[in-house]
């Protein structure tokens, strides 16, 4: 993906995309491809596409909007073979526009497709190389720059052109590949975005972002894809093609924060878990005199149940969230504006009312609805309200895959806790420690990328990059132009 450069700002940092896999003879791979999908679907709502591959020739359909609007039963009816590779994509950019679905189609030298979840940080200068060595691009973006090396690759077969493709691309890239009939699947070197493998009885083989989209299929966990490793994925068996030389694992420690759901795990954690012991150490390093404490769901929950365990005070329910909200969501005209995070979320007036309150979410990242759900816990009669974040102050920009605001957008790049606090306006304000991050998950800081919290960047990031985010921040054009 490219970087965005419009902006309506998300209220929380967004994955992009998420990547799923089959070879299933036998097996309707289209129908299992859609429920995998399905269940990667928190990873990208903008657009949802599946490409089949039968003996003779592959099916594709890709279309806006979530799995269950892009895909019916009659299309899926139609699409059968023995493999089949799929994609969800998220974006807020004003290229919302099917052309840009994935997985990528490109025809060189070989034909493929090519589905990705990721971010690259040199695909300028990837693209102006391999333009000078007369590959055209027809867009900038990351994923289809890897399409066209791997397609127009001069090398003798496809193994070695995504071999080519993995040793030139730097950044963060969990990828399958559909190609003359087979199926790769690989990992950025710093396995910086998760990519698991499952198998299907003894039928056939499953490669997903996450480990949900496993359960879902009826697939049983078998590994991860390790970082800078190429695998092939048959019926019978996967196998290592390449290991392109791992300088050390830095999985997006976002990723058991926030962005994959509760009940996958990662780097053999069940991120549930996680969760919970990120409140319980919250509660540890920053307790609070207080009555109740509740979540902001649903993403806050297992922290707040680990919080409340810690501390002995009760954990309720304090808000409760709509359900159906989505990206489709109409907004309410100016009239009706005034309600505001009440479409989302409802305080819970009885547990509320006269009480001191710890709330508890996952992150905060511009601080525009901690304020209005602060605001809206006083106006609901909490006496006191404490709150306690179960991740460390955001202070950095990502560029390895994530929706992310430009720094200064970021409520705690150039601010302390105290002057956060008196933005959003709690009583407290208490962030969990990045030693208490990790100290949950129960590794150690070298299996992570912090950059967000730390500014360690594990891949370094081009000035031209910073230049982008420069111009971003500064809505200047002339830099932009020179940036991009
Ligand atoms: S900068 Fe933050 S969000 Fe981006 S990969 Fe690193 S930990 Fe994840």
């Amino acid at each position: 993906m490219c970087l965005h450069i419009d902006k309506e700002l998300p209220e929380k940092w967004h994955e992009e995309c998420g990547v799923f896999g089959v070879v299933a003879p036998g097996f309707e791979v289209a129908r299992l491809t859609y429920f995998g999908l399905f269940a990667l679907q928190h990873r990208g709502q903008e657009s949802a596409g599946i490409v089949v591959q039968t003996d003779k020739h592959v099916t594709c359909h890709k279309d806006m909007g979530l799995v269950t609007q892009a895909f019916n039963e009659k299309l899926l009816s139609m699409m059968h073979g023995y493999a089949a590779i799929g994609h969800v994509r998220y974006s807020t950019t004003g290229s919302s526009i099917v052309r840009n679905a994935q997985p990528i189609e490109a025809k060189g030298k070989r034909h493929i497709f090519l589905a990705h979840n990721g971010n690259l940080v040199n695909s300028t200068a990837l693209r102006n190389k391999y333009e000078n060595k007369g590959i055209s691009f027809s867009s900038t973006t990351d994923s289809e720059i890897m399409a066209e090396i791997i397609a127009d690759s001069d090398t003798g077969n496809v193994e070695k052109a995504i071999i080519e493709c993995m040793e030139v691309a730097r950044g963060a890239f969990s990828m399958v590949i559909m190609a003359e009939g087979r199926i790769f699947a690989l990992r950025d070197p710093h396995g910086i975005r998760p990519l698991c493998l499952g198998k299907l009885n003894n039928s056939g083989w499953v490669v997903a972002s996450e480990t949900c989209a496993l359960d879902i299929v009826g697939a049983d966990f078998f590994r991860d894809v390790a970082p800078g490793e190429l695998v092939e994925i048959t019926a019978t068996e996967v196998k290592t093609i390449h290991c392109v030389e791992s300088p050390r694992c830095a999985t997006c420690i976002f990723e058991f924060i926030y962005f994959a759901r509760p009940d996958s795990y990662l780097l053999d954690r069940c991120l549930y878990r996680v969760r919970e012991s990120m409140g319980q150490i919250l509660a540890r390093e920053a307790p609070a005199d207080a009555d109740v404490v509740i979540s902001v769901p649903d993403s806050g929950t297992p922290a707040a149940i680990g919080y409340a365990k810690e501390s002995g005070i009760p954990f309720q329910e304090g808000l409760i969230k709509n359900r159906y909200i989505g990206r489709t969501f109409i907004q309410p005209d100016q009239r009706i504006r005034a309600m505001g995070i009440k479409m989302k979320l409802n305080p819970l007036r009885d547990t509320i009312e006269g009480k001191r309150i710890v709330i508890v979410d996952d992150s905060i990242v511009r601080g525009t609805t901690s304020s209005k759900i602060i605001q809206l816990l006083r106006d609901s009669g909490a006496k006191e309200v404490h709150m306690r974040v179960s991740s460390p102050p955001v202070k950095n920009s990502c560029f390895y895959g994530i929706d992310t605001a430009t720094a200064s957008d970021l409520i705690a790049n150039s601010r302390t806790v105290e002057q956060i606090r008196e933005i959003i306006k709690p009583d407290t304000l208490k962030y969990l420690s990045i030693d208490g991050l990790v100290e949950a998950t129960g590794l150690t800081p070298d299996n992570f990328c912090l950059a967000c919290f730390n500014n360690d960047y594990p891949i370094s990031i081009p000035r031209q990059l910073d230049l982008t985010k420069m111009a971003l921040e500064n809505h200047d054009e002339v830099a932009l132009a020179k940036a991009t």
